[in-house]
């Protein structure tokens, strides 16, 4: 019997419907809150030893890097290697690592295999401990990255900028902090981050619980005890609530049911959670390496993973088993298919993927009603995969128990607990694993405005969506860089985006500096063609997203012109990666203030 005949499509698409439907919200609720106000304290940083005490600073550097997370870094060492001296970090945190520095709850880890996503291992000379790394070893990487490249040295922690603008007459930014600093860059760039603002969600009288509360983000461990590798004795003889069931609750989870007196899982949507099948770093493999190996295991993950073919499946895990089972096909596309009979290929082979999925929960969880209600039912790429080999399992434990929402969330907060369906469930702490900000104007996430050439503000300029060149360079705003998945190429790796990005910057920055060329940014005419590309090709992901079932991917199921237009350069595995090095190989900056005829510049550091 062929896979599609085992299946009842029309069962299946009746159902994904529904569930999508449930989800909708039309309270007129706003979904989340922010993390400002009265709510600021869900921010702190909790990892902060002391206040750094300094003096302001009125100087100048060559490249201010705003964000000490992978972007910053990967930048500063690529700047570094082409020999840029005067670089600054800055972070309103107090050490390098972004995501890594924030994130340290119990089970802290990476689900995209280590050899791959730690960016530098050949150039640090480090080997992970294990295939998934712990947020600790990747936070740990971040520290040996600034060290090998110098980039400590400049770098201004807890720092947290006030505004940037563009001095028209000195040909740089100026940029002012909270520190009291005003100082000039030659060239700024942004890589503040994707996910980096936690949110709360919306759920009326979520200001009024008295228990103990905090954001996964900023895990309380003053209260839990233990650290990121779990030990939560604080939570023995504590109800705990959790709301969230993404990808941090995925790993969080298991470590709270094991730790606390009892555990309420609230959830509003089941994420689908695979197999993770971690294993240590085997030292036969290691010795087996040939320099340029990282190169080649990035890059054969990122060809597996966006829909293409390579000879061996060098990562062979459940990243690239799933996108080999749902994407090749559509980009490979050889046996004649026409758009409907492809379409409906892939969806007959999502549907089987997902009831893998479904049939894994029904195999690890022994109560019946709470597998069913843990099983996802959207398409594999609604809601990002989780991938964990214990999160199921924690439901089968006597002190844990699943709070299904079916959709709605959390009816109420009440001073003393959680209400769903009209039943309060007491609680002495509440954690919230609600996710980050998405989708809402840069300077509203970063907290700083950007002001260009003109005076008009980085907010005004997108007023009707995001406007980059190769989703880097933006007109009106000289000698800058907006590090960011927007407008920028497919990948479920972000670090492979992140090193194009970076390379693509420092060359260009060291272009600049070497040849003294004056101020740099995009043609109004080339950034125009690249937004209509990228909306162009937001097309065929449009409508599929706007099935899914809501959530962050799809702007809580009601995707827009706007959103779509925010959207990623989908193309060839490696086609983005590509168009900048061509660019890069060109030599004429091409579609740039500085465009140049003839000779080929630049082939230097490529
Ligand atoms: P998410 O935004 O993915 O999850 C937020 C959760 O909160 C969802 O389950 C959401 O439900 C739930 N929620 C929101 N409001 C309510 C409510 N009113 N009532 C009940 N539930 C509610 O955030 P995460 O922090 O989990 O993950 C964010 C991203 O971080 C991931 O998508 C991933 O990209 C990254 N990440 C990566 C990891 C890795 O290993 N590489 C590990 C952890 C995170 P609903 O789904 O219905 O909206």
């Amino acid at each position: 019997m062929s896979e599609s005949s085992s299946l009842d499509v029309d069962r299946l698409r009746a159902r994904y419907s529904a569930e999508r439907e449930r989800r909708l919200r039309s309270d007129g609720i706003d979904q989340y809150l922010e993390t400002s106000g009265s709510f600021k304290s869900y921010v702190r940083d909790p990892w902060a030893e002391e206040i750094i005490e300094r003096d302001p600073l009125f100087d100048e550097v060559d490249v201010a890097l705003v964000g000490a997370g992978f972007g910053g870094l990967l930048t500063g060492a690529r700047l570094r290697e082409l020999g840029v001296d005067k670089i600054r970090l800055i972070d309103k945190a107090a050490d390098v690592g972004g995501t890594w520095y924030w994130n340290r709850y119990p089970g802290v880890a990476c689900d995209v295999e280590s050899y791959i996503y730690m960016p530098l291992l050949e150039e640090t000379g480090y080997m992970p401990k294990e295939k998934y790394s712990k947020g600790d070893e990747i936070f740990e990487h971040c520290q040996r990255i600034a060290t090998k490249f110098d980039l400590y040295r400049h770098a201004l922690f807890q720092t947290e900028i006030s505004d940037m603008r563009w001095d028209e007459d000195g040909d740089r930014w100026v940029i002012t902090t909270n520190r009291g600093d005003c100082f000039k860059a030659k060239f700024v760039s942004l890589a503040t981050g994707h996910l980096q603002k936690p949110k709360l969600p919306g759920i009326p009288g979520v200001e009024s619980f008295k228990g103990h509360t905090f954001h996964t983000s900023r895990w309380d461990f003053a209260y839990t005890s233990g650290d990121s590798h779990g030990g939560l004795s604080g939570l023995a003889d504590k109800r705990v609530g959790i709301i969230g069931t993404g990808a941090t609750a995925v790993q969080c989870i298991p470590h709270l049911g094991r730790d606390s007196q009892e555990l309420l899982v609230f959830q509003r949507t089941p994420s689908s959670v695979d197999v993770r099948a971690n294993r240590e770093t085997d030292s036969t493999w290691v010795d087996s390496l040939t320099p340029g190996w990282q190169r080649e295991r990035i890059e054969n993950f990122q060809i597996l993973t966006a829909g293409g073919i390579v000879e061996h499946d060098l990562v062979d895990d459940a990243w690239t088993s799933i996108t080999k089972k749902l994407l090749a096909m559509r980009l490979n596309n050889t046996s004649g298919l026409s758009p409907e009979e492809l379409a409906k290929t892939m969806e007959i082979a999502d549907f089987t993927k997902m009831e893998e999925v479904r049939a894994r929960v029904d195999e690890l969880v022994d109560d019946a009603a709470t597998a069913e209600a843990l099983k996802p039912w959207y398409r594999q790429f609604c809601k990002r995969p989780c991938f964990h080999d214990e999160y199921l399992q924690s439901f089968n434990r006597d002190n844990v128990r699943l709070v299904d929402t079916e959709g709605k969330g959390v009816e109420r907060i009440t001073e003393t607990g959680v209400v769903v369906n009209g039943v309060e469930h007491e609680l002495d702490c509440l954690i919230y694993s609600t996710g980050f900000e998405v989708g809402t104007d840069y300077a509203h996430r970063t907290g700083f405005e950007i002001y260009g050439r003109t005076g008009e503000s980085l907010s005004e300029a997108w007023e009707d969506g995001v406007r980059t060149y190769h989703g880097l360079l933006l007109n009106g705003f000289p000698n800058l860089f907006m590090q960011s998945i927007a407008q920028a190429g497919f990948t479920v790796n972000f670090p492979y985006l992140i090193e194009i990005q970076a390379t693509h910057s420092a060359w260009l920055i060291n272009e600049a500096l070497t040849h003294q060329l004056g101020p740099i940014e995009p043609t109004e005419e080339a950034e125009a063609a690249w937004v209509e590309t990228i909306v162009l090709r937001n097309q065929g992901s449009a409508e599929s997203s706007a099935n899914c079932t809501p959530g962050y991917y799809n702007k809580e199921g009601m995707p827009d012109d706007r959103s779509r237009q925010s959207g990623m350069y989908f193309g060839a595995p490696t086609e983005y990666g590509d168009i900048l090095r061509e660019w890069r190989e060109s030599g004429t900056l091409t579609g740039t203030t500085q465009q140049r005829e003839g000779e080929r510049h630049a082939q230097r550091n490529l």
